[in-house]
């Protein structure tokens, strides 16, 4: 089995330990390939994405990295790039010439002081954007969300469209909205439609089952029967945010779709992305 994982944030945003930590754990887990994604610079103050200033940095260590460890593992150099419409997308990074994307949505406005929402910072962080941007009216919250993702894949054209469903990532028990209703529903699967006319790859992402905060991964089990129905191209991906982490519930992911019938995922190096498969 080819493991890989290309979502991986180190100390250049907010992961914890240096970028060559991961490389080690990933040569003592035997995997396939890694990839670097830290957190893409945005114009304003974020806490968790990488500064301008330190990009290049960013950029020079995973190179070193990956030639340093070529015998032993293929590393690639990617970035999660924020998309906010009209602020900032991958459009603004293509001169970097990135191995590859993630395109993620995690800010949905501004707030009167002028300090940016990204509603997956905590849970009342998340109830404060909810109320004062959008009126506590969930609906309109969860229907912007996916307008801005349709418009970043779209628009932008991710290599890899990262933890679709993010939006749910406090609604643990229903908390904000219920998953199974039909205007949900309708939401996620128009994404999906548009994600199954593009070139981008949906990633299964393993974080919020690891951290405790949600149930099913990013995108949830119903979401991954219609991903199916549709033949999207799908990757798995750990987002991981610690060293120890590099293959954090990546063969649960796959024991899951296999028994969801998938029979390939796609993996990526030097050939570009390539389906092997899952059965492997
Ligand atoms: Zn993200
Ligand atoms: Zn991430």
């Amino acid at each position: 089995m080819k493991w890989t994982n290309y979502h991986s944030h180190t100390s250049f945003s907010d992961g914890k330990g240096e970028a060559e930590l991961y490389a080690i754990s990933a040569i003592e887990h035997k995997m396939y390939a890694y990839g670097y994604s830290c957190h893409s610079p945005v114009p304003f103050y974020s806490g968790w994405n990488m500064k301008f200033e330190n990009l290049l940095a960013y950029i020079n260590e995973i190179k070193r990295l990956k030639i340093k460890y070529q015998d032993k593992i293929k590393i690639f150099l990617g970035m999660e790039i924020d998309y906010i419409k009209n602020i900032i997308g991958i459009n603004n990074f293509k001169h970097l010439n990135l191995d590859y994307t993630i395109g993620g949505v995690h800010f949905l406005g501004f707030f009167d002081d002028g300090s940016a929402w990204d509603y997956d910072g905590g849970k009342i962080k998340y109830e404060k954007g909810l109320k004062e941007l959008f009126n506590n009216d969930i609906k309109s919250l969860v229907k912007y969300y996916y307008e801005q993702v349709n418009n970043m894949i779209i628009d932008e054209k991710p290599d890899i469209v990262a933890h679709l469903d993010l939006i749910k990532k406090y609604n643990k028990g229903n908390f904000f909205f219920d998953e199974n209703e039909k205007w949900y529903k309708d939401l996620v699967f128009e994404t999906l439609n548009i994600i199954s006319k593009s070139d981008s790859i949906l990633e299964v992402n393993t974080r919020g089952v690891l951290k405790g905060l949600n149930e099913e991964f990013y995108p949830s089990n119903f979401v991954l029967d219609k991903c199916k129905e549709l033949n999207i191209k799908m990757c798995i991906n750990a987002d991981t945010h610690n060293p120890t982490d590099v293959m954090a519930l990546l063969p649960e992911v796959r024991n899951l779709l296999i028994d969801k019938g998938f029979k390939e995922f796609y993996i990526f190096d030097e050939k570009g992305w390539e389906p092997i498969g899952i059965e492997n």
